[in-house]
């Protein structure tokens, strides 16, 4: 049976992250939206939580040069959503430039060594959804990636963004029509996965 991921909102939303998570493994949401089995909370989230946390702490304490732009407006941990596309998400840190004109820069914290297409997908999301929010044009954020503190610059282009309303179109249609999508490709993803023991035909 599906489950509401937000259950407080009258409304029917999956979320940014998903996004990210499809291009993971599909089936760890098919889990999630069309089984009624909680996903846990596991140590590696909650270490990834707490780097968030310091990381937001030490940003408010710089510049914005670091992303090579002049002053601006900072809001973190900031809730959007879109109910022509049932999608919301909380965005890590949003930066607003009024000068030479108003332009919106979203930002993301990755707990990784380097940027992967999950985490344009991701970004070009949030991209979307400032866009209809604020009657805008975003093409460019940036990831931060905490264990090197290091700004990565993302294009981001029209291509990514409807890469990302794809992914969000698939994951909408699997949800619907409840058939579990093939395990992923790449086996040492399950070795660690929360789902595994649900999953019989990977090992
Ligand atoms: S065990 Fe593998 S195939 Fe199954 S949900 Fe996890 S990552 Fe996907």
């Amino acid at each position: 049976m599906k489950q509401n991921p937000n259950p407080d909102l009258e409304e029917w939303f999956v979320q940014v992250s998903d996004l990210r998570q499809m291009e993971y493994c599909s089936r760890v949401l098919y889990y999630r939206y069309c089984l009624s089995t909680l996903r846990p909370t596991t140590a590696s989230m909650e270490i990834g939580e707490r780097a968030h946390q310091t990381a937001r702490l030490a940003e408010q304490r710089r510049s914005l040069s670091r992303y090579g732009l002049p002053n601006g407006t900072r809001k973190f941990d900031v809730l959007l959503s879109s109910s022509t596309l049932h999608i919301s998400g909380r965005l890590d840190l949003l930066i607003e430039v009024e000068q030479p004109q108003k332009q919106f820069f979203p930002v993301e914290y990755k707990d990784s060594q380097e940027v992967h297409n999950n985490h344009k997908i991701q970004l070009a999301a949030y991209a979307f959804l400032i866009e209809e929010a604020y009657s805008t044009t975003v093409t460019q954020g940036f990831i931060y990636l905490l264990p090197l503190r290091k700004v990565e610059t993302i294009n981001l282009s029209a291509k990514l963004k409807f890469s990302a309303r794809q992914r969000l179109e698939q994951l909408i249609t699997m949800i619907y029509s409840e058939n579990m999508p093939p395990a992923a490709t790449q086996k040492g993803r399950c070795i660690d996965c929360e789902f595994l023991h649900f999953c019989n035909d990977v090992f």
